[in-house]
């Protein structure tokens, strides 16, 4: 009988595929259309490549890293260099890549998602732009890592979003808060030129939500 595998892995796996599913009633990413992973350990589990959301089931999710080799039938997802980089340049313990309809077009036309509003925060402050790169090379992953800098979030030149975080749900909830963040900022333009929150004035919420534990 095969060796039964960690149970943190068969979590992921069951995690990897709600989110999946969360990605498309979100319009977050449609068909198969991004892709998620999780860290545990060494071993990263990621999204299959090529399959739709609907059709994703636990024992497709890929496993990436030492042992793995041979291990299931799926290839892993286009993104893995991607997705490895973010997890070599931060502690984080999830990667979620989108894309969302609002962050796509604003990043056909911006270099940069400026503080509109003070949530931002919660992504590190203004999210950069990294320059395009094809989807799955080696230099949009080493793109998406530069531009990230300290930020929990980048957004990829006409292409999407990568967000990540100490968890599947913080690295999608911050998806979600960018999308939101990219909507609002195409809306105030429509009213004209936006106000941008100052270095100050995020540096002066980010402290203040420390000193309550807003949302902990
Ligand atoms: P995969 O299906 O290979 O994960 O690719 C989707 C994607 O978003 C490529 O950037
Ligand atoms: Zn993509």
């Amino acid at each position: 009988m095969a060796e039964a595998e960690p149970a943190g892995l068969t979590t992921a796996r069951a995690e990897l595929v709600r989110y999946g599913a969360r990605l498309v009633a979100d319009r977050l990413a449609v068909g198969s259309a991004g892709n998620l992973s999780v860290r545990i350990g060494e071993t990263v589990a990621i999204t299959p490549s090529g399959l739709a959301y609907e059709a994703l089931r636990p024992a497709d999710i890929c496993l990436v890293g030492p042992g793995t080799a041979g291990a299931g039938t799926r290839r892993p997802s286009s993104e893995t260099p991607m997705h490895l980089a973010v997890y070599a340049a931060t502690g984080a313990a999830a990667v979620v890549h989108t894309h969302s309809p609002e962050v796509v077009a604003l990043s056909a036309a911006c270099t940069v998602l400026p503080a509109v509003h003070y949530a931002i925060t919660a992504l590190g402050g203004p999210v950069a732009v990294a320059p395009y790169q094809r989807f799955g090379s080696a230099g949009l992953a080493a793109a998406a890592v530069r531009a990230a800098g300290q930020r929990s979030a980048v957004i990829l030149q006409n292409h999407g979003a990568v967000t990540w975080g100490g968890s599947l749900d913080q690295a999608y909830q911050r998806a979600v808060l960018l999308e939101w963040l990219a909507q609002v900022y195409r809306l105030a333009r429509c009213h004209g030129e936006p106000r941008i929150l100052s270095a100050a004035e995020l540096a002066e919420v980010t402290a203040e939500m420390a000193r309550i534990g807003y949302g902990s």
